[in-house]
């Protein structure tokens, strides 16, 4: 996997063995500070003005980059060099337990074109659907799709690339990459959604969490997946399945079951389906309508429905005693929240951090939890970000 080098530690590299990293660094350089001229990047990275306009040549000629004129302050304007966003060069795929969305992106990870499809539990039905699209965009961007990044709520051997189990759809080791691979002629990177939205975080996300070398992200959805980022790399652990931190327990007498079958799991007491279940307790000894879907309970909790608002804070508060469990255990400079549930931030923050705070025992460092700064798409934007990131490994700006 990709891995991240602090410039704050490493020395640019000077022997033309790794010209590469060089290209790299440059790249980087043009995508976080850009529009820059190359007397700018000369003088951050120290390299030669000759070197830094050798590379600056080959990432134009191979359209990673463009040349625009900057604003003149008398003289000629000055030439600058920006990252080329005019066309697709990724496509992503995010697989969720209900939609599934595929969609391009170009070189600094905006969202060009999407579609999405209701998730078939039928593994060849999703898997042709995500094929016959996938090819579309392929054909209509004519040649320049690199390759397809897919994040899905499973468990993803990390050597390999192999899908081990998608529990909630209760797929065995589909084969996901070796077939999507083989209909379109691309790359295909696999990476479970927790980890995908990490990775997105610490490439794309807001410097708030980007500059941070150790942070924990947590998903939450029908279940919770947390990605920890240990000094800037995804922490994987034996088989690639670190992180199942959904499964923790919490207590007991939660309102539902995990998707394992217990009463005592972080995922039984504040998954979405938790929140759910609780506001269909508040609600059905009045109503028949007790039954919603989440985004749904989100929306009447923002419009001020007594029991949607209690049965989210509920849920809030046991969002914040897990997260007491991971900061005990990891010291995370920051943890971060992912999911539709971030939607109702401003009604759910100070519960989870209260319940946080309480559960902490003395001694840690004080509570950080932020909402994910990656918008409506967190898990899209990590699947296209493991395309992306290959091309500007091994550095970060800090
Ligand atoms: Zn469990």
């Amino acid at each position: 996997m990709v891995r991240r080098i602090n410039l704050k530690r490493a020395n640019v590299a000077r022997s033309n063995t790794i010209r590469d990293i060089n290209r790299q660094i440059i790249l980087n350089y043009v995508r976080e500070e850009g529009p820059i001229s190359r007397a700018d990047i000369a003088k951050i990275t120290a390299l030669q003005r000759s070197t830094v306009s050798l590379i600056v040549e080959e990432l134009l000629n191979t359209g990673l980059i463009e040349e625009i004129y900057g604003e003149s302050s008398g003289g000629r304007p000055p030439q600058l060099l920006s990252l080329k966003t005019s066309h697709a060069v990724a496509i992503g795929v995010d697989l969720g337990k209900k939609t599934t969305i595929v969609a391009t992106t170009d070189l600094s990870g905006r969202l060009i074109e999407q579609e999405e499809f209701t998730t078939d539990k039928d593994f060849n039905k999703t898997i042709d659907r995500v094929i016959e699209i996938a090819n579309h965009f392929k054909k209509k961007n004519g040649g320049s799709i690199e390759g397809i990044g897919m994040s899905l709520p499973g468990m993803v051997e990390s050597w390999t690339g192999d899908v081990l189990l998608i529990p909630h759809l209760d797929w065995h080791r589909p084969k996901f990459a070796e077939i999507v691979r083989q209909a379109t002629g691309l790359p295909v990177k696999i990476e479970n959604d927790a980890n995908a939205a990490a990775l997105a975080e610490l490439w794309f996300g807001r410097p708030e969490i980007s500059n941070v070398r150790d942070f924990i992200l947590v998903y939450i959805t029908n279940g919770i997946g947390t990605g920890v980022v240990f000094d800037g790399q995804i922490y994987r652990g034996k088989g690639g399945v670190a992180g199942e931190f959904g499964h923790m327990t919490i207590g007991t007498g939660a309102p539902i079951a995990c998707a394992a079958g217990s009463h005592n799991c972080w995922e039984a007491f504040a998954s979405e389906r938790a929140a759910l279940a609780r506001y269909a307790n508040l609600t059905t000894a009045h109503s028949s309508n007790g039954k919603i879907t989440f985004p749904e309970l989100v929306s009447l909790a923002m419009k001020g429905d007594d029991k949607a608002v209690a049965a989210l804070k509920e849920t809030a508060h046991y969002i914040g005693i897990g997260i007491s469990n991971l900061i005990q255990g990891l010291s995370p400079e920051v943890t971060v929240i992912a999911g539709t549930i971030v939607r109702a931030w401003l009604l759910i923050n100070e519960e989870i951090k209260a319940a946080a705070q309480s559960a902490i025992c003395q001694g840690y460092p004080s509570v950080n939890v932020m909402p994910s700064t990656l918008g409506s798409y967190p898990t899209l934007m990590g699947a296209f970000s493991l395309v992306l990131a290959d091309k500007f490994a091994s550095v970060t700006i800090t």
